[in-house]
């Protein structure tokens, strides 16, 4: 897989990309992840890439010239070429996962004001928000995207099983997690996990799932895919939240 970032400050995202497990994926072939200056493709001795807006106001906003040269350039046949933009459809697990089957991506980060509306419109196959909030830049929504994409991507966490129980991939949030030591500042690991029952390890692991995303959002649940045993799991806390009177404890 390949992804394309144009942006005007790479100096922002480079870092970024060559460390931990997208700096591994990187040097290992996995994925190929390019950071291109958009101000290479503007034209003139200033390299111009923003202009004061029509209708007065506001800030500035990126030309379109640039942005349309830079994913000309660089586009190939399979390219996908996504905007970052607050006004975009909400970025979620499932939209990574999607956007696991390109090919390649581009990524555009906007600054300022925004980007000219042409570029949405003309050049966009999709604009993609990280959040109901407002950033100088679309260069740390392409990096929380990238990271979330390149996670997904065959060979670049360890453990296969891991992934597939992270929160969110089928509509749970995850399950807790300990390591050494056992007892740590009086509080131990539930027994379960060092009883290396592997049946009954697995089954506390989905009941805390279960009961975490019902504690914290349950508004995850109306679309999560539980297994039977899940399910029963879930029933049952419902039944005894209800019975208790309080919110599930
Ligand atoms: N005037 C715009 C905000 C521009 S912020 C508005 O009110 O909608 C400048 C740039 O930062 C945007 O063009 C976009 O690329 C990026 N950006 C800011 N917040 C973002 C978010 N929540 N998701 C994705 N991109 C964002």
């Amino acid at each position: 897989m390949r992804i394309t970032i144009v942006t005007l400050f790479p100096p922002m995202v480079e870092p970024v990309l060559a460390e931990s497990m997208i700096g591994r994926a990187r040097t290992r072939g996995l994925v190929d992840i390019r950071v291109e200056n958009l101000r290479d493709w503007a034209d003139g001795r200033h390299r111009v890439t923003d202009d004061y807006q029509f209708g007065g106001g506001g800030g500035m906003v990126l030309k379109p010239e640039p942005l349309f040269a830079a994913v000309g350039a660089l586009r190939t046949a399979a390219a996908r070429v996504v905007l970052m933009d607050p006004r975009g459809r909400q970025f979620t697990q499932a939209v990574a996962a999607e956007l696991t089957h390109a090919a390649h991506l581009i990524l555009l980060a906007g600054r300022y004001e925004g980007v000219d509306e042409r570029v949405t419109t003309g050049l966009a196959d999709d604009v993609i928000s990280i959040g109901d909030y407002v950033l100088t830049g679309g260069e740390l929504p392409a990096l929380v995207v990238i990271d979330a994409v390149v996670r997904l991507v065959p060979g670049v966490v360890g453990d296969a099983d891991s992934v597939a129980g992270d929160s969110f991939v089928r509509g749970l949030l995850d399950c807790p997690h300990y390591t050494r030591p056992a007892v740590f500042r009086d509080r131990a690991v539930p027994d379960v996990l060092l009883s290396g029952h592997h049946a009954e390890i697995d089954r506390w692991r989905r009941q805390q799932r279960v009961r975490r995303t019902l504690e914290r959002r349950p508004d995850l649940l109306d679309r999560a895919k539980l297994d039977a045993d899940e399910q029963r799991e879930l029933d049952r806390w419902r039944a005894d939240s209800k019975e208790s009177g309080d919110e599930g404890d």
